[in-house]
């Protein structure tokens, strides 16, 4: 423990981010767990991820920062956990996060089933000496010399701490567990926007790149269809604030009404009154109907007064849709789709264009 500790965590015998032996796994978890020990920051997924990345060496600058900050301060608080967080972790770019976020779970996967694996074999072990101790207590009272006393007491105290281990690492392991579901949780929460529930634009950036990671079925093509609330401005400003916020909660509705869980697509709020929809595996015809199935829905919202239930307004969207060529990347689709909206917008509005 010391000497992993007092080492330089960030050293090439560390740098494990691609080929992790489940040796080299547990020492990473150990060095990060002894870490947060020794600081006044809570044990929480933020504190572990940078830990995590520090212990693992895989993000230069925050290394640095750290190593920085530890020369000042020898307890590092929450505030400094999140300060670090947001300057060096919570910015990597998506691809990067994914895989980082990707690699944690199958750290902490190994480790769950190492953790299992030793607590049965501690239970075996421990059920073998019981039985040993049972049987030279059968033995004839002659040959229970002090020596077969003494060894059925260590046998005893053996199986006690054999059994100890166990509930030890079952422990540990239901911690893993714990921490494991709460870290997807916390980073599942920061990819969503709060008012709608859709995606926000960091979730679209992640799904987008694991989308177009992915090649398209023979005959396919992933498209992208981003929408954008007609005259939205004049709404906030004939109704408030408030209702605006409302229109962005019901086209979020509509949105969602239309991928299902399980569903392949992802829709997002890409900005402001921008919405995009991801379709992964689809072709022309396909896709431009789902964006006119949405543009239609849209268009007969309904939002009412809340006491009276009068309809106080209605809305329409326009759409630009793209479909991915050969080799296209994520900001070349994006640009293309949004042209085609800018196209909508330009021929009148409450349409959808393909790019
Ligand atoms: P166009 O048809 O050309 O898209 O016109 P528009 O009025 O929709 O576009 P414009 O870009 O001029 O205005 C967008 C407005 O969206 C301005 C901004 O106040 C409003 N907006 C952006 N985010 C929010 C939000 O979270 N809530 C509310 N209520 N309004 C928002
Ligand atoms: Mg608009
Ligand atoms: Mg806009």
């Amino acid at each position: 423990m010391i000497r992993a500790l007092t080492d330089a965590p960030h050293t090439d015998k560390m740098i494990l981010r691609y080929e992790q032996s489940k040796e080299q796994s547990a020492e990473l978890l150990r060095i990060v767990l002894a870490r947060m020990g020794q600081h006044d920051a809570a044990f929480n997924p933020l504190t572990y991820s940078v830990w995590f990345e520090y212990a693992a060496g895989m993000n230069l600058q925050l290394t640095q920062a750290l190593d920085q900050l530890l020369q000042t301060r020898p307890r590092l608080t929450d505030a400094d956990m999140r300060e670090l967080y947001q300057a060096y972790i919570a910015d990597v770019d998506p691809q990067a996060m994914h895989r980082i976020g990707n690699e944690l779970q199958q750290v902490m996967a190994t480790l769950a089933s190492a953790a299992g694996n030793t607590g049965s074999n501690a239970n075996q072990f421990g059920a073998q000496l019981e039985n040993l101790a049972v049987g030279l207590q059968t033995l004839n009272d002659k040959l229970t010399t002090p020596m077969v006393l003494q060894a059925i007491e260590s046998t005893a105290r053996m199986r006690d701490s054999a059994q100890a281990l166990e509930s030890e690492v079952r422990g540990s392991q239901s911690e893993i567990q714990r921490l494991q579901s709460e870290l997807t949780r916390v980073r599942d929460e920061s990819l969503m926007d709060a008012l709608t529930q859709v995606f926000n634009r960091k979730g679209f950036d992640e799904r987008l790149a694991s989308m177009l990671a992915q090649p398209p079925a023979q005959g396919h093509q992933h498209g992208l269809i981003m929408l954008d609330i007609d005259r939205f401005k004049l709404v906030n400003d004939t109704h408030g604030h408030v209702m605006g916020d409302r229109v962005l909660q019901a086209v979020g509705e509509v949105l969602k009404s239309f991928v299902p869980s399980g569903s392949p697509m992802s829709m997002a709020r890409y900005g402001g009154e921008e919405f995009v929809m991801l379709v992964p595996d689809t072709t022309p015809e396909e896709c431009l109907k789902l964006a006119e199935l949405v543009r239609l829905r849209t268009k007969a919202l309904k939002i009412r007064d809340r006491r009276t239930q009068a309809v106080v307004l209605t809305i329409t969207i326009s759409g630009g849709l793209a479909l991915q060529q050969a080799e296209e990347d994520a900001q070349t689709l994006t640009a293309r789709a949004d042209a085609a909206l800018y196209r909508s917008k330009q021929d009148g509005r409450n349409r959808i264009t393909c790019g």
